[in-house]
């Protein structure tokens, strides 16, 4: 199928999933995941009326969206992969938005780096909730202690937006929802405590899984192979 057929089809499903847990389709958004595919496939996305993309990897992502976002100003873009502290500098640059904080490390570098470009951008805070994955803040402390930064005043040219989170790789359907409803649990204290904050958004579910995360509250959805196919690494 097409990638424009892929698109209709996830976006069907997308808002079955919202009616069957009562929810409205509109509070849950889709992050079309590129990454290794080509500018072609992102511009068959775009010609089929979708703008809003993830990418993984700061480099690629600079090599296939500069032409695309010259050519499609609407086009939105979102890091979604883990972040080395020296891609900061380009990541901030060609995206609205870092999904992937792990680190307070990482929003001081985003400060420096928007601050030099006078440009605000969103964040996630990602969290790690499964066994698998790998990065994330740890624990509820931890990622506190990043929002208190935050409402400190530290880092003017960061919004913090909510968060985002990966369930483990597993068949194991409970698994999952339970790595998902302990985002959605953190979320909820969070943003009673930095009510400062718009903290709505929760990114959880891929492919195999977003049925389940849209039942656990997801806001966004990110969805690679469903749309553009198995990756060529
Ligand atoms: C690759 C990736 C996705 C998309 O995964 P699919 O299984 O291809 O839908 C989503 N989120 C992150 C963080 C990814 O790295």
């Amino acid at each position: 199928m097409s990638v424009k057929e892929n698109l209709l089809k996830i976006k069907n499903e997308i808002k079955e999933a919202c009616i069957a847990c009562g929810r409205n389709p509109e509070e849950v958004k889709l992050v079309a995941v590129s990454k290794f595919h080509p500018a072609t496939s992102v511009e068959q996305a775009i010609e089929a009326g979708h703008f809003l993309f993830g990418e993984n990897r700061v480099q690629e992502a600079k090599e296939k969206f500069s032409v695309i976002s010259e050519k499609y100003p609407a086009c939105d873009l979102h890091i979604i992969g883990s972040l080395q502290r020296n891609k900061v500098k380009d990541a901030v640059k060609i995206c609205s938005c870092i999904q992937s904080v792990d680190r307070i490390e990482l929003l001081e570098e985003i400060e420096k780096q928007c601050s030099k470009i006078d440009k605000k951008i969103d964040v996630l805070f990602e969290v790690h909730t499964g066994e698998e994955s790998k990065s994330g803040f740890e624990d509820f402390i931890s990622l506190y202690q990043a929002l208190e930064k935050c409402a400190a005043g530290e880092f003017p040219h960061i919004n913090p937006k909510g968060f985002m989170t990966m369930a483990p790789f597993t068949e194991d359907k409970q698994l999952i929802a339970k790595s998902f409803s302990t985002l959605r649990t953190y979320a909820e204290e969070l943003k009673k405590e930095f009510t400062e904050f718009d903290l709505s958004e929760l990114s959880m579910g891929m492919s195999g899984d977003f049925k389940i995360a849209i039942r656990e509250g997801s806001t966004m959805v990110r969805v690679g192979t469903s749309i553009f196919g198995e990756r060529q690494y």
